[in-house]
């Protein structure tokens, strides 16, 4: 999928995030969760899941009825770069699916079709009325018989191929040619069928001149060098694959190449770029090969796996079939690098992952995109734990989980998105919510049984299509769990359990906890029947685990109590529930709760809470600060130095130190944004020598997209 989610550092970022930005990101979060939970009124009465009034998706949005099997594509096209336009043939080899098929839809939007042939040579009649292109056969197929229509036409596209003169590190003209398939894009330079409900084998005759070099799908089986700088490329896959994943990146591209366990890895770039830059960008691939083959337990199914950055993609990534393509902000020096909040690693990994959950096994239709974005997101995040620690990938999680119920459509179903699908290419919380239906899964399952269904899915599932059903039978024939309430809750439901939660000690050695939930329920938002752990902390430091499963609006628990004083309530301590929690409980509990070094994930739920109250409580603020200095993860210290914006020496003190000396830019980025925004009135001269020695002393030289955003910092300053 084009990976459009908002990372802050991208221009075209989701707008939620950019709104975050400028007011400062967790502690916006922090309020907006609050207010919206208190602004939720007390859910109706049975206006749970039974009432949930889903239509089905549109045939439009859903996949439509095909007249035929797609087996082949063939593609025969120059490239006319001075033109803008693509030429030549494209031929459709089908087989028929039903008694006495007279005619055959493919798509096509905007082509100049000149002549359509079948195999015997006949010219057939044929009509286009956009998205189709409907053909009459010359005689009537019988099941199982099979034609090729040989369609030859100009495209001069808007949408789908787009030609590009110059690029981000190449001197004067730089051309470069990219495609980008999904969704339903490939229509508009393509003539085929361009829907993920058929799957076909691909091959590529790509003619173009100015020296360039025509990527595409599969294994390279040759060249052919015509006059005048020309050059005709060859390509085939020997895989099916569904058509939106058909694409071409044609450039005079500097190749820099790894290779893991025999297997090609190629990575192209803009001429002047230089290998510095591209392994920067994608040098960790045979590495994350390696981590992914292993997980999942299946080979990399194609003859190589080539990146190439372009200029001015539309999206931050897509993952054609062994032709990822990225956009050229992941190619840069360090500085810039940094800026771009764990990426290259995150997309570079997210693109690879799709290799297997996208295109060895693909959705069936958009409805059921979740299936491959939700195992992208979460494999990327995976993969920065194993390399970064689990602690990381704990964190990475809980930003996910933030920015997913902060957005606007949380409340839209994953699969059966009508309403977004109606609206175009809207359901970007696949990207945040998905991650955590297959995080809170395997918490279910248990990891052994969770990898090992996966691992079936993938065995049983490819080279074919999916739907969600088929992952749910899958994990019910490997584990025997049955999962089609959680899918009927969590991914044909919308939206998340606001819990809010109050407890007190009672009678007989009882904690009595009050728990309600408070979500706005609809008919796209249940009551959820949910399981729920919660962690008691003694003085005498034993810990004990509470299990209990909640499907009511309010319900009171009542748990046994140790002899020992009580030292904090923590709810959903392992991080394994996709839930907002509103838990009331005194600042002790949030300072201990902000000491727990072996749960990152609980230092980082108890800092927009120590924040708030920082406001009164000296000791909330020196815990904010322990945390900005001592946190074990550096998206933890970052948060925190974040938070330490109240009118404090110590928080001046501490930032400083950061600033000039965290290991991690992100940290130290933080802290001057910090200091900036909030001790400028009484230690910075907005723009001024101080602020120029500051960042003298944090020894960065902050990139231009930093620096243009200090400078609007200090540009609001009153
Ligand atoms: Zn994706």
């Amino acid at each position: 999928m084009p990976w459009t989610r908002g990372r802050t550092s991208f221009p075209g970022a989701d707008p939620t995030k950019q709104t975050m930005k400028r007011h400062n990101f967790p502690w916006a979060l922090a309020a907006l969760l609050s207010a919206c939970a208190a602004s939720c009124s007390v859910p109706g009465a049975g206006a749970g899941r039974g009432s949930l009034a889903l239509r089905a998706d549109t045939l439009e949005h859903n996949g439509w009825d095909r007249d035929c099997d797609l087996i082949h594509v063939s593609l025969d096209l120059v490239l006319d770069f001075e033109g803008r336009r693509v030429h030549g043939t494209v031929t459709n080899w089908i087989r028929a699916l039903r008694e006495d098929t007279q005619q055959v839809r493919l798509h096509a939007v905007g082509l100049e079709v000149r002549e359509v042939l079948d195999a015997a040579g006949h010219v057939l009649a044929f009509r286009l009325e956009d998205p189709w292109l409907t053909i009459e056969l010359a005689e009537p197929l019988a099941v199982g018989e099979e034609e090729s229509l040989r369609i030859r036409y100009v495209a001069r596209p808007e949408r789908g191929m787009h030609f590009r003169e110059a690029s981000k590190h190449a001197q004067g003209f730089a051309p470069q040619i990219w495609t980008q398939g999904q969704r339903e894009q490939n229509r508009h330079w393509l003539p085929t069928w361009d829907y993920p409900s058929d799957r076909a084998t691909v091959d590529a005759k790509l003619r173009v001149g100015f020296e360039m070099t025509a990527l595409s799908n599969g294994e390279l089986l040759g060249v052919d060098v015509h006059d005048l700088g020309e050059r005709t490329f060859r390509w085939r896959t020997a895989q099916s694959i569904p058509t939106y994943l058909i694409a071409v990146a044609a450039g005079r591209w500097e190749r820099y190449a790894d290779e893991w366990q025999g297997l090609p890895l190629e990575y192209y770039v803009a001429p002047g770029t230089g290998e510095e830059r591209a392994r920067r960008a994608f040098g960790e691939t045979p590495a994350m090969m390696a981590f992914f083959t292993e997980l999942l337990d299946e080979p990399y199914p194609y003859a190589k796996y080539a990146q190439v950055a372009v200029t001015d993609f539309r999206s931050a990534g897509m993952e054609n079939a062994s032709l990822t393509i990225v956009h050229d902000r992941l190619i840069g020096d360090a500085e810039e690098i940094a800026d771009l909040d764990g990426d290259p690693r995150l997309l570079v990994a997210h693109e690879l992952a799709h290799q297997w959950f996208g295109n060895h096994v693909t959705c069936f239709g958009w409805s059921h995109l979740w299936l491959n974005e939700a195992w992208a997101s979460y494999l990327e995040i995976l993969y920065e734990g194993h390399v970064a620690g689990e602690g990381r990938a704990a964190l990475w999680l809980e930003r996910y989980r933030e920015w997913y119920q902060i957005r606007p459509d949380a409340d839209v179903p994953v699969v059966l998105d009508w309403r977004t699908q109606s609206a175009g290419d809207r359901a970007n919380h696949l990207y945040t919510k998905g991650p955590w239906i297959l995080h809170m899964i395997r918490a279910r399952l248990g990891d052994e049984a969770f990898w090992r269904a996966t691992r079936a899915y993938l065995d049983r599932h490819a080279g074919g299509l999916v739907t969600t059903g088929d992952f749910v039978r899958t994990v019910f024939d490997e584990t025997g769990v049955n999962l089609e309430g959680f899918v009927e809750q969590w991914v044909e439901g919308g939206g998340f359990p606001r819990l809010e939660v109050s407890f007190e000690a009672a009678a007989g050695d009882v904690l009595e906890l009050d728990v309600r939930q408070v979500q706005e329920t609809s008919e796209l938002v249940p009551l959820f029947e949910i399981p729920l752990e919660l962690d008691l902390y003694y003085v005498d430091g034993t810990v004990a685990r509470h299990r209990v499963r909640l499907d009511g609006e309010q319900e009171t628990l009542r748990l046994p109590l140790h002899d020992a004083e009580l030292a904090n309530v923590v709810i959903d301590p392992a991080g394994v529930l996709l839930c907002a929690i509103d838990l009331d409980k005194p600042l002790a509990m949030w300072m201990h709760q902000s000491t727990l070094q072996s749960a990152p994930a609980m230092q980082w739920r108890a800092l927009p809470r120590l924040r708030e109250l920082a406001e009164r409580e000296d000791r909330a603020r020196v815990a904010i600060l322990r945390l900005a200095t001592e946190g074990p993860e550096e998206l933890l210290r970052e948060r925190a130095s974040t938070l330490a914006d109240f009118d404090d020496p110590r928080a001046v003190d501490v930032l400083m130190r950061l600033a000039t000396s965290d290991p991690a830019p992100r940290v130290r980025r933080a802290a001057v944004h910090t200091l900036i925004q909030h001790s400028a009135r009484s230690q910075f001269e907005p723009g001024g020598d101080e602020y120029e020695a500051l960042l003298t002393r944090v020894g960065i030289e902050p990139s231009p997209a930093v620096r243009s955003e200090i400078q609007e910092l200090l540009e609001l300053e009153p």
